[in-house]
């Protein structure tokens, strides 16, 4: 680890002296490598967390298209920016901090890396990855992909540590800011340990985002989109839509297709074409998902759908819907991190809002309808990073990307992502 670290510092003074243009072409390079690679990546990805294959080569995609991005746009992001104090010069000026510890989650084991990795690199800081230890393939491909890419050995390095000893790391003076993608509680952890070190954090933690559905939404529409919105990566995305309200006007209708549809979706192996829906990444993420559906139901939540552990190996678990549960229960207040949807019958549009915000995160949110009143009611009372208006919550370089409550602070993605973890410096020349 000591020495990863001195490389790292050596790799941060190395990268001040190089252009954008040099970055950005080694930039490019990995986006390139990710694309002819796809396929080897996307299995890497499925074999060790069991996403579909299809969706695993399509991450690994994504990752390459947000290279080219951030290739294409930090050097304009952070040109220097005059600002008129006449008769003084005055001017802004972005400077990175150095070595930023990136504490990652297996659930999309390249795009969380990458997402954070591209636009640090671009701006000039250095990355130090501390993995999920279930990934650990994808965390020494990801270091491979920016050496062949061309950056200097130790700007992008992986670190095999466990819990202990990333909070020694936290304290660490060469390690200068921090970013999680997690649970809340480890944002908790790590976001007080950062805060008792003044090191500038960022936190993407968990949502449990609503997908509501009022009347005079495309329902045909709406419930295709819920249905994969719920289950995207088989369940386990910070940002997969978990609550789905519907005024009693259509409730009946919705639950009735929502269910329907469910039925019908393909569960197998990830590792062939046309499966939707796979195992579970780990055997501690099905067993907390069916304590969280047993205690719900033992709570009064309705079962509608699956529900039951299926006996054998591997960690399969049944796309499931429950219904209306009892404040205070597991499905009602908690994060459900997999192929479970919770239905809910609001009163009407009002109480659909108070719903859709009666959560401690605040991640996502998604709407349907086609009346413009609202959409503005909707856009501007729902607590969240990120509204989607008929279609579905989902992340784009050139959009920021993060949460509001417990689904933690600061932004990924877009330029304000790529000013999180720099010295906003204010010149002033008289
Ligand atoms: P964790 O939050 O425990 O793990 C995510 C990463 O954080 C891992 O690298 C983990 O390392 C590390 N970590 C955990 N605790 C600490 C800590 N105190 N200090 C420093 N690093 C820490 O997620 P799990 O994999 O256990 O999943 C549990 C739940 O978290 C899920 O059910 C889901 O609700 C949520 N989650 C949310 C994600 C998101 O995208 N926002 C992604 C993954 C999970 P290690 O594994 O070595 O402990």
């Amino acid at each position: 680890m000591e020495e990863r670290l001195e490389r790292a510092e050596q790799a941060f003074r190395a990268l001040r002296g190089t252009s954008f243009a040099e970055r950005a072409g080694w930039m490019r390079r990995v986006a390139g490598l990710l694309e002819e690679e796809a396929e080897r990546h996307g299995r890497m990805m499925t074999l060790e967390m069991g996403k579909p294959l299809e969706a695993a080569r399509a991450e690994a995609l994504k990752c390459a298209a947000t290279c080219r991005y951030y290739a294409e746009h930090a050097e304009r992001f952070l040109a220097d920016e005059p600002v008129d104090t006449a008769p003084d010069t005055s001017f802004v000026r972005y400077q990175p901090l150095g070595a930023v510890l990136a504490i990652m989650p297996w659930n999309f084991p390249y795009w969380q890396v990458v997402r954070f990795a591209a636009p640090a690199l671009m701006a000039g800081n250095v990355g130090l990855l501390k993995h999920a230890p279930s990934v650990p393939g994808c965390a020494l491909a990801l270091e491979e992909l920016f050496t062949r890419g061309g950056f200097p050995p130790g700007a992008f390095q992986t670190l095999f540590v466990e819990v202990a000893e990333v909070r020694r790391l936290i304290e660490e003076p060469r390690i200068k800011a921090v970013t999680l993608t997690g649970s809340e509680g480890a944002g908790r952890d790590v976001g007080a340990r950062a805060g008792g070190q003044l090191k500038k954090v960022v936190l993407e933690l968990g949502g449990s985002d609503p997908f509501v559905v009022l009347p005079s939404a495309d329902l045909d529409a709406a419930v295709e989109t819920a249905v994969k919105a719920r289950l995207i990566n088989t369940g386990q995305s910070c940002i997969a839509a978990k609550r789905f309200i519907a005024p009693a006007s259509i409730y009946p209708e919705f639950e009735r297709r929502f269910v329907e549809r469910m039925r019908r979706v393909v569960v197998g192996e990830p590792l062939e074409a046309g499966t939707e829906v796979g195992p579970l990444a780990l055997a501690h993420i099905r067993d907390g998902l069916h304590a969280q559906v047993e205690k719900s139901v033992a709570a009064g939540t309705t079962l509608l759908l699956g529900g039951q552990k299926p006996p054998g190996p591997g960690f399969w678990y049944p796309p499931t819907v429950l219904a209306n549960p009892p404040p205070g229960c597991p499905a009602h207040r908690e994060e459900l991190f997999g192929p479970v949807a919770v239905l809910f019958r609001a009163k009407d549009t009002e109480d659909a809002l108070r719903l859709a915000n009666d959560t401690p995160y605040g991640l996502g949110a998604t709407v349907w309808t086609r009346d413009e009143a609202e959409q503005r009611l909707f856009i501007d009372g729902l607590e969240a990073g990120t509204v989607s208006v008929n279609g579905s919550v989902a992340s784009d370089p050139r959009l920021p990307f993060g949460g509001v409550k417990h689904s933690g602070h600061g932004r990924e993605l877009a330029r304000h992502g790529l000013l999180e973890f720099l010295n906003i410096k204010t010149v002033r020349v008289s």
